[in-house]
């Protein structure tokens, strides 16, 4: 075998962490629409944002134009404990597709909650302490994003509520002990603790909840508590500015050895890890300087962004949150039961949808026996066991491949890998079992999401 030049992990020292955050809003010339505040269909200020968010995120949310935010001491030491992450250079997957493709990702899956989350979990526990604030509320559905946040609320000593779908606090019991090994506090949703959980309980009284409830039930906490703020974890444009720290490192990492990327392919939830991931090539594209091609990859089974609309659309079920303008299956939307937690969001990062929208980054979907099918080729050959969400981006960055194979090109393709899958194991077991089952949605299911986006004169015209 021919002498390798680059390493099979390509780390970075300490002083190499990102110093700032990218916010890249400030290179778009078509803006990412406002949120709007849905009684009056005017931009949501800071004003109307400070009661449920903190004052400093806030910020972060309406800023578009300031491309740089300094990333604050306290939070580059706590990342100093886990990044910077490093970027593998996929061999062993290379030599196993036979593809003369270069295959590298970014694994985000080292640190104990799991996933790229605690890169925002981390920064909004910080300014939610600075700001003197007692605690947060939000929601979980999967469990990683409320495992994410009790490990920095820890370390931040606040308080942590965290109202978990009651399906998965009842099928995923270790991820909730590791949130009270935390000190995050679980509550099943919906509970009795919060107005709206009640009057859902009553309605409904053998639900298994679901993600929206959960949200209305932690944005009431916020507010209802005095000291408390709520916070969320994908999604919003100030999240997505968090994870830029992925894609700053990425692109440092790559420029030590001199290589450009052709491809870049992430897993899209609620787009901030993808986000993330881009921004700095996104940035460059933006301006003129380098081009990429950019490829998001969702679930078959919840397909905002291949199959959505470009409307405003409520962020949450309860309709309590603001509005989006977004690719959306409308807030109502249920996807059916698969197992990517993490990728189960009706709507889509405001920015992710504006860049495609504009034709700057492309989506496609894919369904889950092919995923897991991927995600078991890939533990086989590179060891690391993903997580489903992430298994997505592993399928198409392997089709890929396979495409340079018949081709012959030696195209460079770089994919988020954004976490393990060691609290998946039912969904693998599945897979292992043969039982597992692929759900696309027909027009007529998608219609009745469709229907639950707000008819409200003077938006979506
Ligand atoms: C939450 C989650 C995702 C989805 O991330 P978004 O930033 O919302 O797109 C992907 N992978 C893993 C492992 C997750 O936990």
């Amino acid at each position: 075998m021919a002498e390798k030049k680059i390493p099979y992990k390509i780390y970075l020292e300490e002083k190499e962490l990102p110093k700032q955050w990218y916010n890249v809003r400030a290179d778009m010339k078509n803006k990412p629409a406002p949120l709007l505040n849905p009684a009056t269909l005017e931009p949501m200020q800071f004003e109307d944002l400070r009661p449920v968010f903190c004052d400093e995120l806030v910020k972060q949310e309406l800023d578009d134009t300031t491309p740089y935010f300094d990333i604050p001491k306290e939070i580059l030491d706590f990342y100093k404990m886990y990044r910077p992450s490093p970027l593998v250079r996929a061999y062993f997957l290379e030599e196993a597709l036979d593809t003369p493709a270069k295959i590298y990702y970014k694994f985000e899956g080292n640190n104990t909650s799991g996933s790229h989350k605690l890169n925002s979990a981390i920064a909004q526990a910080y300014y939610a302490k600075k700001q003197g604030l007692k605690g947060v509320t939000t929601e979980t559905g999967a469990g990683q994003w409320g495992t994410a946040l009790s490990m920095a609320c820890a370390f931040f000593d606040l308080d942590c509520q965290v109202y978990m779908v009651k399906v998965s606090y009842e099928q995923k019991p270790f991820r909730r002990e590791v949130m009270r090994t935390y000190g995050g506090t679980v509550t099943p949703s919906p509970s009795n603790k919060t107005e709206v959980g009640r009057k859902i309980l009553k309605e409904f009284p053998g639900t298994t909840g679901s993600l929206g409830c959960a949200i209305s039930e932690a944005v009431e906490a916020a507010t209802t508590q005095e000291g408390y703020r709520y916070v969320l974890g994908s999604v919003l444009s100030q999240v997505l500015l968090h994870q830029t720290v992925i894609g700053l490192e990425t692109k440092t990492a790559l420029e030590k050895y001199g290589i450009k990327p052709d491809i870049i392919i992430g897993c899209a939830g609620g787009g901030s890890n993808l986000g993330g991931l881009i921004s700095p090539f996104m940035g460059e594209k933006l301006r003129g300087e380098q081009d990429y091609r950019i490829i998001a990859v969702e679930p078959a089974s919840c397909p905002s962004f291949t199959r959505g609309k470009f409307v405003y659309d409520f962020c949450d079920t309860g309709n309590v949150c603001p509005l989006a303008k977004m690719y959306t299956l409308g807030n109502g939307f249920i996807p059916s039961a698969n197992h990517a937690g993490g990728l189960r969001y009706h709507g889509m990062s405001s920015i992710l949808s504006q860049l495609y929208h504009d034709g700057l980054i492309e989506a496609t979907s894919v369904e889950q026996t092919e995923v897991f099918e991927a995600a078991t080729k890939f533990a086989r050959v590179e060891g690391i066991l993903p997580a489903p969400e992430s298994s997505h981006a592993i399928k198409v960055a392997m089709d890929e491949a396979l495409k340079c194979k018949e081709t012959g090109e030696e195209k460079t393709i770089v994919f988020g890998l954004t976490g393990t899958g060691y609290f998946d194991m039912v969904a693998y077991e599945k897979f292992n079992d043969g039982v597992m089952s692929d759900h696309i949605p027909t027009d007529e299911e998608l219609k009745k999401g469709f229907a639950t986006i707000p008819n409200i004169p003077g938006l979506n015209q």
